[in-house]
């Protein structure tokens, strides 16, 4: 940093004269209708903060003009204001993109809110067999639905898929070798990598094939003494197209039972429903890989099941018994809000009728393009006559996708709004965008062409009328 010239020493001077005392601050935030209920050790924080960034900017002389005690203190105000919001907020998600990572994924069904505050706010039998009276197991609320429904003879849950690759790895290969296809060491983002997850599970990764193709006989060549487990990752998040080849899941279970070796699949999203009726790519089903043969399937809870975080193995029940031993369980274990809404979400599941209407991931992936196109359609309508000032709003076609590293390159067709601000709001498209960020519900939204595109496809109904005044707010700041 270079030293300020002496003209600039008497304005960094004078600013710094400027700045309140912390006493004052906390008088000033104490006399406001919406500082005054803070709590004052909150207060104070906040006031040394705020006071100690404005002296360094100050001081840098990134602060040049001219401050006054006013308008530090109304600068303090929004500061405090801003600061105490809550960190996790609801937001809107206008991406278009359904299970959204950086969104939290799925949402639950709006019914299951009561049954979460429920085992929230009150005692259950989370570990207590009331038969019995005697100690029971968490795992016991979802183990026979989940079997029920995919057909495995046994099932666990633990905190994420992630989780239950890591437990299974560790229980079934440690210090030995595990097989995996050159075409599947895929890494799902957020630094989960199959080739790192398998060494800090200790077991010993070997790769065989090509990056495009894996025939059953590369297997066969590294099978040794030293094999543990063969194990498939499904490539939920990207394609490898053109000449490819994969060993399929029945050839690997052949395989494996030639040698007496057990199988694992890495299902990544976990779909109980055959989405290719959607239009979209077949993913294989639960149901069907345990059908396949396969010992043990994993899979998250809040891909393509539509639920909350979890992370879910089902197979044979020696295998899924082991493993619930694995004193790792104790650390990756599920809590009980999960465990409620997990349960919730897969009694859905048991009636095929109401499944796609009441999981709002299914219902948004299934949701027919007209039906979007009617909606945005009535959406416009409300929304120009509340907004017709600041902005023009038109229809338009989309594409959204279903996101979370599931059914990669593949568009759902969809329709939804583009908004741009009339030239009088001189107000660029990014700058909206951000303004839309920090507004009370904020947007999440595409930025193309100097315009805000709204996919109402990830939009509900119930939504509609925050949406609007969010748009408010972001565009009717001066
Ligand atoms: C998403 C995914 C994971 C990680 O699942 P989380 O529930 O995010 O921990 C692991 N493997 C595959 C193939 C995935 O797609």
């Amino acid at each position: 940093m270079s030293s300020p010239s002496p003209a600039s020493q008497a304005v960094i001077s004078a600013g710094l004269r400027t700045l309140p005392s912390v006493q004052h601050c906390l008088a000033h935030l104490e006399s406001r209708p919406d500082t005054e209920a803070i709590p004052t050790r909150r207060l104070t924080h906040c006031s040394r903060l705020f006071l100690s960034e404005l002296r360094e900017a100050i001081l840098s002389g990134e602060r040049r003009h001219e401050i006054t005690r006013p308008l530090v203190l109304a600068e303090l105000h929004r500061f405090v204001q801003e600061y105490h919001r809550p960190s996790l907020r609801r937001v809107i998600n206008a991406t278009g993109i359904i299970i959204h990572t950086n969104l939290g994924r799925s949402l639950l069904p709006p019914e299951l809110g009561d049954l979460l505050s429920t085992t929230a706010c009150n005692y259950s039998n989370l570990e207590l067999n009331l038969k019995t009276g005697k100690r029971g197991s968490r795992y016991s609320h979802v183990e026979a639905l989940l079997c029920e429904l995919t057909g495995a003879e046994a099932a666990l849950v633990v905190n994420n898929n992630a989780a239950a690759v890591l437990i299974a790895l560790e229980t079934l290969a440690k210090g030995k070798e595990v097989i995996v296809s050159r075409g599947q060491l895929v890494e799902i983002g957020g630094s989960f990598r199959i080739p790192d997850v398998m060494t800090r599970s200790g077991a010993h990764l070997v790769e065989v094939g090509a990056t495009n193709r894996t025939h059953p006989a590369d297997y066969q060549a590294a099978i040794s003494d030293e094999t543990a487990l063969l194990l498939k990752v499904h490539c939920s998040n990207f394609r490898i197209i053109g000449f490819t080849g994969e060993v399929s899941l029945p050839e690997l279970v052949n395989l494996g039972r030639e040698h007496g070796l057990p199988i694992m699949e890495d299902l990544g999203s976990g779909c109980f429903i055959d989405l290719s009726r959607f239009g979209l790519m077949k993913e294989p089903t639960v149901q069907e890989t345990v059908a396949a043969g396969v010992d043990l399937a994993t899979f998250s809870g809040d891909k393509l099941l539509g639920g909350p975080q979890a992370g879910i193995l089902v197979g044979r029940r020696e295998i899924i018994r082991r493993i619930q031993k694995n004193p790792l369980n104790r650390a990756l274990r599920i809590d009980k809000l999960t465990l409620a809404a997990l349960e919730a979400t897969l009694r859905l599941y048991l009636d095929e009728e109401q499944t796609l209407a009441a999981i709002p991931t299914l219902r948004m992936i299934s949701e027919e393009a007209d039906s979007v196109k009617k909606r945005s359609e009535r959406f416009l309508e409300t929304a120009t006559a509340a907004l017709a000032d600041l902005c023009t709003l038109e229809l338009c076609s989309m594409a959204s996708q279903v996101g979370g590293g599931a059914l990669p390159a593949q568009d759902l067709a969809s329709w939804g709004i583009v908004c741009k601000p009339h030239s009088t709001q001189s107000l660029a498209a990014h700058q909206l965008e951000r303004r839309l960020r920090e507004v009370t519900v904020p947007v999440l939204a595409r930025m193309e062409h100097e315009s805000l595109y709204l996919d109402m496809r990830t939009i509900s109904r119930e939504e509609e009328n925050l949406l609007v005044r969010s748009l408010q707010e972001a565009l009717a700041q001066p």
